[in-house]
């Protein structure tokens, strides 16, 4: 069974990547606003300062999601920076 990456757009470069490479962000319908995690509305970001400063910025996140976004996920975020680790290791 070979899988083809899943592709999603970064919501500040705009760019298609491999999902694994991205971090999301979602709208969770119970819980607000989570990472990795939940059902809802979606957005994904880059594992780079410079996406994270553009989003941060330009309320990319907040605009891509439609509501408020707390600075503790933004926090969380930028915890989870440059850490573009495949977490894929049952190949
Ligand atoms: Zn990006």
């Amino acid at each position: 069974m070979s899988q083809s990456p899943i592709l999603r757009r970064c919501v500040a470069c705009k760019k298609l990547l491999d999902r694994k490479c991205l971090l999301k962000v979602t709208r969770d319908f119970q819980n607000g606003v989570v990472l990795s995690a939940g059902m809802g509305r979606s957005a994904y970001l880059c594992r780079n300062e410079s996406c994270f400063e553009e989003a941060l910025k330009r309320k990319r996140l907040q605009k891509a999601l439609r509501c408020d976004i707390h600075s503790s996920v933004f926090n969380m975020l930028q915890k989870q920076l440059n850490t573009c680790i495949d977490s894929d290791t049952e190949a």
